[in-house]
């Protein structure tokens, strides 16, 4: 909260924001000065406490409570967000969970949670931001995808299929929305400490650690930055891209993401 203002009529969703990278995210583009919409689905304290904390700064900030598996929920958003803190310029679409099986013990309830909460929320309300962001001429989506994405993980492939066609929709909306002035990106996470992490057993996190040439997990900030430099002016020639921040984790395993 202590960067010099930007501008307090860039208006930034951010989906998923009670927590961890989401959390991280709202604050940091807080502190810059946009107007900040927290998303959440059950954590309403929490993403009080944050918009209490950012008001506290003298930013602008609203909590806005909506289940991303819902797609009218989600396509909801945009219209709430925008009716109380004006028109959206930033859409950063974080909201992510797991539901981990083998595939042959995966229900249909595992299988449609993920890909409703990770997938058809962020295609839900990305279609409603983009009509908003294409009328005005200007704006900036970020996705977050994840390294299961690319490379796949044994029992997680509902969260692999979400965030694969996260990877495909970023370039697909990026292409389409270029002619308006409207950039669509995705940043790629490896492993980060969060409470979406916290649940692994130490054999699990002792694989992990194996495949990734840095040696350590990353920290809520270390994914921030490279979010918030696709949602800002800093990269306003940059559009369709996915940008792995996983301490070589893809490199090592011969996935890197350039095309
Ligand atoms: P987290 O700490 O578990 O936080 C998840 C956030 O998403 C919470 O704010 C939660 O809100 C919200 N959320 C979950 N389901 C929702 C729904 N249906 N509607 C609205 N909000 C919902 O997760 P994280 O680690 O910060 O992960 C954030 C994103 O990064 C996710 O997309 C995740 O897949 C991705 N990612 C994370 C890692 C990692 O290692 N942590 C790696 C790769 C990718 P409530 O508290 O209200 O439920």
């Amino acid at each position: 909260m202590s960067e010099a203002p930007v501008s307090s009529n860039v208006v930034a969703l951010i989906t998923g924001a009670s927590r961890g990278i989401g959390k991280a995210v709202a604050l940091r583009l807080a502190g810059q000065g946009l107007s900040v919409a927290i998303n959440y689905r059950s954590s309403a304290a929490e993403a009080e406490a944050i918009v209490q904390c950012i008001r506290d700064g003298g930013g602008r900030a609203l909590a806005v409570q909506a289940d991303m598996s819902d797609a009218g929920q989600a396509a909801g958003l945009v219209p709430r967000v925008e009716s109380a803190l004006g028109p959206l310029n930033v859409l950063i679409n974080n909201a992510g969970i797991t539901q981990d099986r083998l595939v042959i013990q995966m229900s249909l309830e595992d299988w449609d949670a993920t890909w409703c909460t990770d997938l058809a929320g962020t295609r839900a309300v990305s279609r409603v931001a983009l009509e908003s962001m294409r009328l005005r001429g200007a704006g900036s989506i970020v996705n977050v995808s994840s390294v299961v994405g690319v490379i796949g993980n044994a029992g997680q492939a509902n969260y692999a299929a979400a965030k694969s066609a996260v990877l495909g929709l970023t370039r697909e909306f990026a292409v389409q929305a270029a002619c308006y002035n409207v950039r669509v990106n995705c940043v790629v996470p490896g492993y980060i400490v969060t409470d979406a992490t916290s649940h692994l057993t130490e054999p699990q996190r002792q694989a992990w650690m194996s495949q990734i040439p840095m040696g350590r997990f990353a920290t809520v900030d270390e994914v921030v930055g490279t979010i918030v430099f696709l949602a800002g002016a800093d990269s306003s020639y940059v559009t369709g891209q996915c940008i792995a921040v996983d301490g070589g984790f893809l490199a090592a395993a011969g996935m890197g993401l350039e095309s």
